[in-house]
């Protein structure tokens, strides 16, 4: 169905392959699935194999098997990024051509060493000193980085549809975004901007993890010149040790080879969305999504 049927509503749920989902990823995909579908709109599946030195050969094809075994269905082609290295070059080219990047061969040593030498008080210590910006020599393998506004003009604004009212400093808080990185590959925030864009997506349904990214990518789409999304970022499932599930504190791979299975993760994850759960009657998968979707808080924002 086309878009503007569906109100032109567009999600997405973009998972990187380097494990299975598991009880915290499934919430993001849960969300985005019922958002999309609370609007009347498609629900995309991108994977996010950029950083191939991080992805698990064959996780992608199984995560697709998982979301399948939840009933989660993509109203479209699933997409991997490493498929799609000529976006990401013209938009490089684009940036390239607004001087809005420049080339940097500051390896973590000499950026840590250079945030030290000038005891930038105001900078945070992971924030890129602007070493590079007016060098025009460089030894080494390079990245391009995106100049973020100057302190004093670089505060980004936002509202989360879930968090509220957000904001962060870019200059003194993020610094100059890698989107090609030193080791040769296309960073997470280029290819997720230029994706999200490319796939006219409206609505970024993700894990509150990633909230620290949006205004980065805020300030890419300003500077690519492509609409800003809405964004609604998801509660996550803490670990043992209190920090966010993954696989170092405990996160298992769903094991979704029954219904059951898949009803009881669902339940789960539905649970961690302050969603109730689905009645007893609903015994079939599509009954109990169907249930939480008319449950959907957010589904007039
Ligand atoms: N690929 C990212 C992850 O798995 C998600 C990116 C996004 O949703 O913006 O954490």
């Amino acid at each position: 169905m086309a878009a503007d049927t569906l109100g032109g509503y567009i999600g997405r749920f973009a998972p990187s392959p380097t494990g299975l989902l598991h009880a915290g990823s499934l919430v993001a995909a849960l969300a985005s699935w019922l958002d999309a579908k609370a609007h009347g709109g498609q629900w995309l599946v991108r994977i996010e194999d950029l950083d191939t030195p991080r992805c698990v050969p064959g996780a992608d094809q199984a995560i697709l098997r998982q979301l399948d075994a939840c009933g989660l269905r993509p109203d479209g082609p699933v997409t991997w990024q490493s498929q799609r290295t000529p976006l990401y070059e013209t938009a490089l080219q684009q940036l390239q051509s607004h001087d809005h990047v420049f080339a940097c061969s500051c390896s973590r040593q000499t950026i840590a060493a250079a945030a030290h030498a000038t005891h930038a008080t105001h900078h945070r210590a992971n924030v890129y000193p602007g070493t590079c910006r007016h060098s025009t020599t460089h030894t080494g393998p390079i990245a391009w980085r995106l100049k973020v506004p100057p302190a004093g003009s670089d505060l980004i604004t936002w509202t989360d549809r879930r968090l509220g009212p957000q904001q962060q400093h870019l200059a003194t808080e993020v610094g100059d975004v890698v989107l090609w990185r030193r080791d040769q590959l296309w960073a997470y925030q280029l290819g997720v901007v230029v994706d999200d864009a490319a796939q006219g997506v409206t609505h970024v349904v993700r894990g509150e993890d990633l909230t620290d990214n949006t205004a980065r990518q805020l300030w890419l789409q300003h500077c690519l010149g492509v609409t800003t999304p809405h964004y609604l970022h998801t509660p996550l499932v803490l670990g043992d040790n209190g920090e966010k599930l993954s696989k170092q504190n405990g996160a298992q791979a769903l094991a979704l080879d029954t219904p059951a299975l898949a009803s009881r993760a669902l339940h789960q994850a539905a649970v961690c969305l302050g969603l109730p759960p689905a009645p007893h009657t609903t015994t079939q998968l599509a009954e109990q999504l169907a249930w939480w979707c008319q449950a959907w808080p957010w589904a007039r924002q």
